[in-house]
């Protein structure tokens, strides 16, 4: 494998790109939003930056890494070299039913389709190929290029030698892989948005403040960030969605999201991404300040 596509250059697409460049691999990161890639470009040197401040990396070695990244805002010309091709778009079933079918199309036969979905159907998404043996899931954790975990996710019908090829690969990046198979959730996502869920629950009816809840967890249960300041992190839109495909998939009311995230999202508050959720943030401040709607 010498060519990756990463396509969509959010929070979890500039990770992706940066850790797998880092590992010299040629990148071409797609995005339908020209200023996406330019803010991903910039997200991936101030994480470089800070590698080689703290001696992980040397200035050399962050100039590889940036030279080995091409931005490429049409998909058809971004994928048409790929020896795999990660999608990190939105998380929205449509969007990535629709993707798939153009990475199909415009991907070189032999290409593996990966995606980073959180909880999505790989069988659903293969489903819309011709290829579903050499569709996976290669789910990276956030930040990617801290975070050790990728859980690898096999389709119904995902070949046994492209699990293979994505665990090494992940080896290769210097990952733990973990496979899993293909059902709402997978494990991470199974047992974490139910426990974020709980805690917003627990927030929502006046059991314990924002402070209180992420309190209890991080130093009672050795949690290094509390479950409301990591769904700020991870991003209030994107636990829905999962909690929505939790609840759908199971048919289980033990999955239905909590009215006041619900109601969070309708406001726009994304979280750490849209400046608030459970708590403010101010570019340049490491301050944890609770949201004035939960004071
Ligand atoms: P994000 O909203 O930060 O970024 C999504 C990007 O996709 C945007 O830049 C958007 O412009 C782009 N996009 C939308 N449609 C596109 C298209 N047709 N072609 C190319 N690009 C397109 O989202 P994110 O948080 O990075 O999540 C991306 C994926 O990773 C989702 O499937 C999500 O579930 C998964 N994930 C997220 C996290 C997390 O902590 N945020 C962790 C693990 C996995």
């Amino acid at each position: 494998m010498k060519n990756i596509s990463v396509i969509g250059a959010g929070t979890m697409g500039n990770g992706i790109a940066h850790v797998f460049a880092q590992s010299g691999f040629a990148v071409t990161l797609i995005d339908v939003n020209a200023a996406q890639l330019e803010k991903a470009i910039a997200t991936i040197n101030k994480n470089l930056d800070r590698q080689v401040t703290k001696g992980v990396l040397t200035e050399e070695q962050k100039a590889l890494t940036i030279a080995n990244i091409t931005l490429q805002p049409d998909l058809a010309i971004g994928v048409s070299q790929a020896d795999l091709v990660v999608e990190a778009a939105t998380e929205n079933v449509d969007l990535k039913l629709k993707i798939f079918k153009q990475m199909d199309e415009f991907a070189p036969a032999n290409c593996i389709l990966a995606s980073n979905t959180s909880s999505i159907s790989i069988t659903k998404i293969a489903a819309a190929t011709k290829r579903a043996d050499k569709v996976i899931g290669m789910h990276f954790m956030n930040p990617v290029p801290v975070m050790k975990l990728v859980e690898i996710i096999n389709g119904y019908a995902t070949d046994k030698k492209v699990t293979e090829t994505i665990v090494e690969l992940s080896k290769q990046l210097g990952k733990v892989p973990c496979i899993v198979n293909d059902y709402p959730g997978f494990i991470a996502n199974r047992i974490l948005m139910p426990m974020i869920n709980e805690a917003i629950y627990s927030l929502y009816e006046g059991i314990a403040g924002v402070e209180a809840i992420d309190t209890v967890m991080k130093l009672g249960m050795a949690h290094p960030m509390g479950p409301l300041q990591l769904a700020d992190f991870i991003g209030l839109d994107v636990c829905l969605s999962i909690l929505k495909v939790l609840h759908d998939g199971f048919g289980n009311p033990k999955y239905a999201p909590c009215p006041l995230l619900v109601n969070m999202v309708m406001a726009g508050k994304l979280g750490a991404k849209s400046g608030e959720g459970f708590y403010v943030y101010t570019a340049g401040s490491k301050d944890l300040v609770v949201s004035n709607s939960f004071k």
